[in-house]
């Protein structure tokens, strides 16, 4: 019988890394969660608690991290991802992007683990060029709001290159483009929940700017998928894994309106500072080197997102903390 394998995934308590840890679950690999809660919520993985194939630790990685036993793998998710949080944190933001990626790298090394971070679309800024190929440099400001998060996945991406070409270790860059789904946080200022959760609570839609802006939306399941085949590929460059269907976040609105049935209309806020005025990745290196790409539309997508959120419980849908 083969040995089960073990993965170490940080920020398992958040959206992305609550559906990997299934994944891995649903793979028959032990999985060790690690989280501080910053963003998270216990709740997207209490379900796992009971198997004895699954143990959490609550804890900050940008501290010293240990995990007694082998490891195979270490999946690293920690770090806020939306720009409301991001922006509240930006010190914890740089450092567990830093910081928190140099103690993982650290344990990776010791454990002969092979280590894939999540990196982001962040990384080309207010991109110059659409849609956006892993050879693009970008165009981000580093002083700027967004350089918080921006910078500590450059400065992430970097240092794991380094830890690569300089210890040999087996690492994996994934540049994940806006994925959605459920257990993503209602009141996370992003702009799906933001949507949907002012239609169920009937306010208006607040579009950003113009609302000419354009983002392309991955579902979960499909971004699994693709940090899945990345991780057990063995190509060491950065990887791009997002949806090309692009829109703008006006037709978004329009979509979402339709979706819920609000009577609510779209109204305009101002534009948050470098707020990116188009995004869409170039999957050209997902489909040949993983043979991947998504399988869900954003109609299908959306639909299971929105039953998601209308079941949760009323005083949370009506409540909002920021
Ligand atoms: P999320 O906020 O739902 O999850 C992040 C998790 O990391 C939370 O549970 C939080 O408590 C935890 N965390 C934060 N700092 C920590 C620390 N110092 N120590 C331990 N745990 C910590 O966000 P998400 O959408 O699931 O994003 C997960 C990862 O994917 C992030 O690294 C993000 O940059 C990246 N990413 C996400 C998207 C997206 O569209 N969701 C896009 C690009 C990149
Ligand atoms: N946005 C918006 N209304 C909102 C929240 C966001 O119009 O209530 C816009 C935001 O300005 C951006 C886009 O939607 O242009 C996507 O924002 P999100 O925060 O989801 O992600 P990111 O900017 O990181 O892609």
């Amino acid at each position: 019988m083969a040995t089960r394998k073990t993965v170490l995934i940080t920020g398992a308590a958040g959206f992305l890394g609550s559906h990997l840890c299934d994944r891995f679950i649903k793979e028959d690999y032990k999985v060790i969660g690690m989280d501080n809660l910053i963003t998270g919520d216990l709740r997207n993985i209490e379900h796992l608690f009971k198997l004895e194939n699954f143990e959490f630790y609550n804890h900050d990685v940008s501290k010293f991290v240990y995990v007694p036993g082998e490891l195979d793998y270490i999946l690293h998710f920690a770090s806020p991802a939306s720009p409301i949080d991001y922006l509240k944190i930006p010190i914890q933001t740089l450092k567990v992007g830093s910081l928190g990626t140099h103690n993982l790298l650290g344990l990776a090394r010791a454990k002969k683990a092979r280590m894939l971070i999540a990196s982001t679309s962040e990384v080309y800024g207010d991109p110059n060029v659409n849609p956006q190929p892993e050879e693009y440099w970008g165009n981000v400001n580093p002083v700027g709001p967004r350089g918080v998060y921006d910078e500590a996945k450059r400065f992430q991406e970097a240092i794991t290159m380094a830890y690569h070409t300089f210890h040999g270790l087996e690492t994996r860059i994934v540049r994940i483009f806006n994925t959605y789904g459920p257990r993503m946080r209602l009141n996370d200022g992003r702009v799906l929940p933001a949507f949907i959760g002012q239609a169920l609570r009937g306010e208006p839609l607040t579009i950003f700017g113009d609302g000419s802006q354009t983002r392309s939306f991955c579902y979960v399941d499909d971004l699994v998928e693709g940090i899945y085949r990345l991780l057990h590929s063995d190509y060491a460059q950065p990887v791009n894994i997002g949806n090309p269907d692009e829109i703008t976040i006006r037709q978004f609105g329009e979509e979402i309106i339709k979706l819920t049935g609000t009577d609510q209309k779209l109204i305009s806020l101002p534009l948050p500072t470098d707020d990116p005025k188009q995004r869409r990745p170039d999957i050209t290196k997902a489909k040949a080197l993983l043979g991947w790409e998504p399988k869900v539309s954003r109609s299908e997508g959306l639909k299971i997102t929105y039953e998601y959120f209308k079941s949760l419980p009323e005083k949370e849908i009506l409540h909002k903390d920021f």
